[in-house]
This record gives C-alpha cells, sequence and structure tokens, in this order.
C-alpha cells in the first residue's frame, strides 16, 4: 500500500455495538485495528438512551460475556423475559411463547442498547491493539485483492488488508464498495419510550397486532415496560411531535387499558422502518457485518443477535488464519464467512418479513390467514417450542 497512509490490518467502519464487539473480539491476536466512527468521542463514551431494550438471546450473550462486556453492564439493566403473548386485533385468543426447559430459564433478558454499547467501548478504550478514530465519517474506498484504502471526512487515508463495514442497515462503505442491498423502506415507523404502569407484566411481553396499528410491550422492572407503537410513517410523525400530556393520552387510548394507567417513563423516539439484505456480504479485502449485511425488522428482535454471531463467525476465521499463518483477507476466508451467515440467517430474514406481511395487511385475507395462523401455532406444539428455541438460541 502507498507511503503516506497510515496503515492497519484491519479497519473497522462503525463504532456500534457489532463493530465494537468485532474489534473486541480480535483482542486475542496481535493485528493493529483501527475502528472508524462519525459521531464524536464523548457520545460514544456516554451512549444516551435511544430508546431500543435489545432481547439479548442466551447466544449472544454468552458472546457477550466472552468479550467481557456481560458482566460490565449492570444488573438492574437486565430485564429477564419470560415468557411472550401474541394477541390478533380484539380476538380474545392468545398465542403463548415460553421458555422450552423446565428450567425457568428465561427466553432472553431486555437489555438497553446504549449500556450494550457503553460495555463495549470501555472495553476497547482499554486495548491497546485497537485505536478509535472518532468524529470522521467515511467518504471514499478503494479495495483490491491486495487491500482496501479508506478516505476519511478530514482527508485522511487509511490502508489496511481487511475493511470491515459495520455502518448501519444504510452502510455508505457497502455503497462505496459497489455492493448492491434489497432495501426495503416499508413507510411505518416505530415510536418507542418507556412507560411506568399499574397493571403487573410478570416479565411477558406482549406483540399486539392490532387494526391499523402494531404495539408492543417490553417487560423491564417492576411497573415499567418498553412501549413500542408501530404506525404509517405520517401518522408516527404528528404523534412524537404532541407535547407529552397528549402523546401519553394517545398512547394509553391505543393500549386500551392494557397496563392499566401509565405515566411517561423516558425520552420518546421514532425510527423509520427498514429493512435490508446485502447482495453479498464480502468483496477484495472487505466484509459486511452487523446492519450493514443484514437489517432486519425489529418485530423478531433479532438484528443485533445474527449481527453479534456473524462478527463472530468472521473474528474466529481470521484468528485461525493469524494462528496458522495464513492471509486474513483471504477470499476463501470471507467466502466462508459469507456462506455460513446467510444459510444462518436466510430463514429468520424471510419469515420474519412474511409475518410482517401478514400481520400488517388490512385485507380481509390477510386478517383470516392470520386468524388461522395463531390457532395453527397454538396447536401445534412443536411450532410453538419451535419457535421459543430459535428465540433462546
Ligand atoms: C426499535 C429497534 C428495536 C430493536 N430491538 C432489537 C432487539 O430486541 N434484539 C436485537 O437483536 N436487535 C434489535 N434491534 C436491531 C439492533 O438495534 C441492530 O441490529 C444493531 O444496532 C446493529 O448494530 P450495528 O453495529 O450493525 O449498527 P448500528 O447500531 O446502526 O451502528 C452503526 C454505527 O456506524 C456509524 N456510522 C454510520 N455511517 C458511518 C460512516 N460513513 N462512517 C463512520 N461511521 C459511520 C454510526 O454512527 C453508528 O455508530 C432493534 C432495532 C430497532 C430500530
Amino acid at each position: 500500500m502507498a507511503g503516506s497512509h497510515e496503515t492497519f490490518d484491519i479497519v473497522v467502519i462503525g463504532a456500534g455495538p457489532v463493530g465494537l464487539s468485532f474489534a473486541a473480539s480480535l483482542a486475542r491476536s496481535q493485528l493493529k485495528v483501527a475502528v472508524v466512527e462519525q459521531q464524536p468521542l464523548e457520545r460514544l463514551a456516554n451512549p444516551a438512551f435511544d430508546g431500543r431494550e435489545i432481547a439479548l438471546t442466551n447466544a449472544s450473550i454468552a458472546i457477550l460475556r466472552e468479550l467481557g462486556a456481560w458482566d460490565a453492564i449492570p444488573a438492574s439493566d437486565k430485564s429477564p423475559l419470560q415468557g411472550a403473548r401474541v394477541l390478533n386485533g380484539s380476538s380474545p385468543f392468545t398465542l403463548r411463547f415460553d421458555s422450552p426447559s423446565r428450567s425457568r430459564e428465561p427466553l432472553g433478558i431486555l437489555v438497553p442498547n446504549c449500556r450494550i454499547r457503553d460495555a463495549l467501548f470501555k472495553i476497547i478504550r482499554l486495548q491497546d491493539h485497537a485505536q478509535l478514530l472518532c468524529g470522521h465519517a467515511v467518504v471514499h474506498a478503494t479495495n483490491s485483492h491486495e487491500g482496501a484504502v479508506i478516505t476519511l471526512s478530514d482527508g485522511r487515508q487509511l490502508a489496511a488488508r481487511l475493511l470491515v463495514a459495520a455502518d448501519s442497515r444504510l452502510s455508505a462503505t457497502r455503497d462505496l464498495l459497489g455492493i448492491g442491498a434489497d432495501i426495503n423502506q416499508l413507510g411505518k415507523s416505530m415510536l418507542i419510550c418507556r412507560v411506568r404502569h399499574e397493571r403487573l407484566h410478570h416479565q411477558i411481553a406482549v406483540e399486539w397486532f392490532d387494526h391499523h396499528q402494531t404495539i408492543a410491550m417490553l417487560p423491564l422492572t417492576q411497573g415499567v415496560s418498553s412501549l413500542l407503537l408501530t404506525l404509517p410513517s405520517n401518522q408516527a410523525d404528528k404523534l412524537i411531535a404532541f407535547d407529552d400530556d397528549l402523546f401519553l393520552k394517545e398512547l394509553t387510548d391505543r393500549c386500551r387499558g392494557r397496563l392499566g394507567k401509565m405515566s411517561l417513563a423516558s425520552t420518546r423516539h421514532s425510527y423509520a422502518l427498514v429493512t435490508t439484505w446485502a447482495h453479498k456480504f464480502c468483496a477484495p479485502s472487505a466484509a459486511l457485518v452487523g446492519d450493514a449485511a443484514i437489517g432486519m425488522h425489529p418485530v423478531t428482535a433479532h438484528g443485533f443477535n445474527i449481527g453479534i454471531s456473524g462478527q463472530k463467525q468472521l473474528s474466529n476465521g481470521i484468528l485461525t488464519a493469524c494462528r496458522d499463518r495464513r492471509d486474513i483477507g483471504d477470499p476463501d476466508l470471507l467466502h466462508k464467512y459469507e456462506s455460513c451467515l446467510r444459510l444462518s440467517a436466510a430463514p429468520l430474514y424471510h419469515a420474519t418479513n412474511i409475518l410482517i406481511g401478514l400481520y400488517s395487511g388490512e385485507h380481509p385475507a390477510a386478517r383470516v390467514a392470520r386468524h388461522v395462523g395463531l390457532r395453527f401455532a397454538q396447536y401445534l406444539p412443536f411450532v410453538r417450542h419451535g419457535i421459543s428455541a430459535m428465540l433462546t438460541r
């Protein structure tokens, strides 16, 4: 690579939870790693609450534990999920998901996204092998089988044997690498806030596919839930602009008293819903991880879970190559990562998209299909147990 470039073994673009996990996974190597993040360092060091409560599977918790991040998250920020209930409109029928084992092991643990970011950031800051370059976006990238060169918004150039894009579902790096993606703008937005409420949640999540809206209630501490309301984006934009009192009244009306009397317990956040599936997860001397590769719909709560397991597959391949003194940009290594991730994530990605189509459709045929679908699932225990096992995996 040209001499005036700052040179690294690996440059990771994006210090989100997946980019940070990936960089932390390489701590056991001698590799020189740079993590480029467009946000300023102070914002990464003190990540603000962003409304997301990430439902972590046992496998993701095990990876976070291995990285040293799990124990750094305060116990008060970990809320067990003992079960989930799916409701359809005003039907009294409920589809129930409980932990498949009798061990009372939770289906998952809910942790605020900002706490995961915070724990991983602290780990990276303490590691010598990784350097954080904050406050600058990537504006240009070139890649070949020999390596990659990245230009930052301040004009600095970085050369690397491997470029790893972890810069979200609308990844600019993916575009710069010439990798296309199926990007599905759903025209809906998810409003999220924490609410304090009268009724007990018993650590059970509720997903309620109602007419023209979907409401999810995620149980946090006693008497506190995260409320997620999905609406067409134009309606969501109007609602988020309401003052707190009007916003709360609207939420209370829409929840039809399910949680009893409610009050706001956090700031409110809105996310436009977009799903993405990159056409390729690797290119010469480059790979995509996290949402840059696969941006899941949040309804099945699996985006980060897939991202963290994908980064582990890639980092394991790289650590093995280092141990065997092989090239970390070897196309076979990158293609193996790509095919493993594609195989493991495609069923859930496509099943989630079918579920969204079925549950957000207002056509009478869609209503009948979801009614039948719920009952079908309820009376076929292997379907429910299979889904529970998949969620806890
Ligand atoms: C409402 C909601 C609820 C969710 N709930 C769950 C859940 O329960 N369970 C679950 O597993 N997943 C959940 N997800 C998905 C999860 O949040 C994402 O999968 C996860 O954040 C992806 O992490 P990431 O690091 O790949 O990307 P991101 O979190 O998007 O981070 C990308 C980083 O890259 C930086 N960046 C972007 N562009 C550039 C650039 N050009 N140059 C430099 N830096 C750049 C950004 O500033 C950011 O820090 C949810 C998502 C949403 C929206």
